[in-house]
């Protein structure tokens, strides 16, 4: 994330914490540790890439480490699937864990150990209390909750009952291991939080060895301190579990002192970032998947086109503050498009084809012209493109009754080709149905390059490429997968608000054949059309396929403008 944009601006909020950390010795040995604590349930999102980039980006500019865990404390929603694309989208950001690679899981013999000592010191109960009547006896934020009649069992009793649920003698739900904190606390989480459940469910890494599992708020502290995390950070929504942590943190014989820190989540207009509702759209097929081009996935945008510098490039624009807010979509697509413009190889493709042929040239000749791969790079390559008898024009270049102000392609009118010759209209031929089938033209041999002897100006110019030499791909056109901003504000179901039109499939569109050496990874604009890129699932040397990464400008917020919203 260090870059001279970066040096130049103020330190945000952790990094003063750290760097007031670190000047007064309260980091071991001089070196923060951080984590990042997905829960495999699903692929991450946009939103994780925030918190990716705060924790393995401090590490990084404070010469500590990150670790990655994976808190796996929910067997029967996790998924090795899931871990797998975690640390997939991780690397692809360039973030390295290196060994430092956790389970919450690796910890459960530790935790079992704490949760007897708690026992033992009369710190925690096995509640038979049913979760409704846990909720009830909870309390609300205004009212105290009471004690569970079985609060005061002794420590014999809770350790056999313990000792039995662990050995699978009590269905799921009818007894819990809970903490013995206060009741009466102004915070609901401090009032006796649980910190064991019966679940009989397979575990991805610990198999049918546990029918107990510890909860987040017993979990999450204590596998910090035993990592030697020392600056935990997390979304806001953990502040009032802080207490909690704290309280778990200072369990006796819990060596290490980690402390939580809370920052705002990315939110992004048009997007949603709930594992829980990007799952249902995977499960019901309202998508091709968790790696879908429209997903607000990791995995989704890597497959959109996007790359990892202008996600990081995006995640530092909006930095990191503890006021909750939403970022506009335009921003995120503003980064994109800074980054491709600067990368992205030029092409010639055309979407939408109208049949050219040039009468006056010569039926078997062909001739290369010589096309930047970017001009907006001064050590930009070159590549070659065909012209021949037969092209392709975009439809929408040419009109055969003109409107007002049209300039393009239109009987009698001369246009430039880019980078090629100027050509002019002279009829149009048609089928029986009057379909237009192609338009006839001459081209101006001593226009070669696009200027002419006598410097007569056209004012129409258009990309082209040869029907003889393209390539005939996939497109795919993506679009934003809502079309709300706020995707069920309007009727509380954010499945109202889908995009009918975020994928338009052109099933053979025409690209210059230099679109043939593309490779899955290359980020391309097809002139005029928009950022492109090989998509890396379904394309194949035989039948390749493009999908649309964004449009060259944001045509959206022209929209908006337009109509005056
Ligand atoms: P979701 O609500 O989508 O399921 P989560 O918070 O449950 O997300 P975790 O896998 O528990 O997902 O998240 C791993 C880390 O990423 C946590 O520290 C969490 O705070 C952080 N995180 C999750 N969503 C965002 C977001 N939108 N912006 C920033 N950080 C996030
Ligand atoms: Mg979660």
């Amino acid at each position: 994330m260090e870059n001279e944009k970066n040096e130049a601006r103020p330190l945000n909020f952790l990094e003063k914490i750290i760097e007031d950390d670190l000047k007064n010795g309260r980091v071991p040995d001089g070196k923060i540790v951080t984590r990042f604590p997905p829960e495999p349930n699903g692929y991450l999102h946009i939103g994780h890439i925030k918190s990716i980039c705060i924790n393995f980006g401090l590490a990084e500019k404070y010469g500590g480490r990150c670790h990655l865990r994976l808190d796996d404390t929910n067997p029967a929603k996790e998924e090795t699937e899931y871990i797998d694309s975690i640390k997939e989208d991780i690397k692809w950001l360039g973030f390295d864990w290196g060994k430092y690679e956790f389970y919450a899981s690796d910890y459960y013999d530790k935790l079992y150990e704490i949760a007897i000592n708690l026992i033992k010191e009369g710190k925690a109960y096995v509640d038979e209390l049913s979760a409704e009547e846990m909720k009830e006896y909870r309390g609300s934020l205004t009212e105290p909750g009471k004690n569970s009649p079985w609060r005061d069992r002794s420590v014999e009793e809770n350790l056999r009952l313990f000792e039995e649920m662990k050995e699978g003698k009590y269905p799921e739900g009818s007894l819990t291991l809970r903490a013995k904190i206060d009741m009466a606390s102004p915070n609901i989480n401090m009032r006796d939080p649980a910190l064991y459940r019966i679940k009989y469910a397979h575990h991805p890494r610990t198999g049918d060895k546990w029918c107990i599992y510890p909860m987040y708020d017993f979990t999450h502290p204590i596998s910090d301190a035993i990592e030697g995390i020392t600056h935990s950070i997390c979304t806001l929504e953990f502040e009032d579990h802080r207490p909690a942590y704290d309280w778990a943190c200072s369990i006796d014989g819990i060596e290490h002192t980690p402390h939580q820190y809370e920052f705002a989540r990315l939110n992004i207009n048009y997007l949603l970032m709930s594992k829980r509702k990007l799952l249902y759209l995977v499960n019901n097929h309202l998508v091709s998947g968790w790696d879908d081009p429209r997903m607000p996935t990791i995995s989704g945008v890597r497959r959109r086109g996007y790359s990892p510098e202008a996600m990081k490039d995006f995640v530092s624009r909006v930095g990191v503050a503890k006021v909750e807010g939403v970022v506009d979509y335009s921003l995120m697509e503003f980064c994109v498009r800074e980054d491709l413009n600067k990368r992205a190889k030029r092409l010639m493709a055309v979407l939408d084809p109208l049949k050219i042929v040039i009468d006056n040239y010569p039926d078997d000749k062909v001739e290369y012209f010589e096309a930047e791969d970017n001009p907006e790079d001064e050590n930009s390559g070159k590549h070659k493109i065909a012209f021949s008898k037969n092209l392709y024009i975009e439809k929408e270049d040419f009109m055969e009754t003109p409107v007002k102000g049209y300039h393009r392609l239109y009987p009698g009118n001369e246009i430039r080709l880019k980078y090629a010759y100027y050509i002019k209209a002279e009829s149009v031929e048609k089928d029986e149905n009057g379909n237009i089938l192609a338009v006839h033209c001459t081209y101006d041999p001593e226009s070669r390059g696009g200027t002419t002897a006598d410097g007569r100006k056209v004012k129409g110019t258009s990309h082209w490429v040869s029907a003889d030499h393209a390539l005939a791909a996939e497109v795919r056109q993506y679009d934003k997968l809502f079309k709300a901003e706020c995707p069920g504000a309007a009727t509380g179901n954010y499945l109202d608000d889908l995009n009918p039109d975020s994928l338009k499939v052109i099933p053979a569109a025409y690209i210059e054949e230099e679109g043939a050496k593309a490779k899955v990874g290359d980020y391309l604009q097809f002139i005029r059309n928009g950022y492109y890129c090989v998509d890396m699932k379904d394309s194949s040397a035989e039948h390749m396929v493009f999908n649309r990464t964004c449009t060259l400008k944001d045509s959206w917020a022209k929209q908006k403008a337009k109509m005056g919203l």
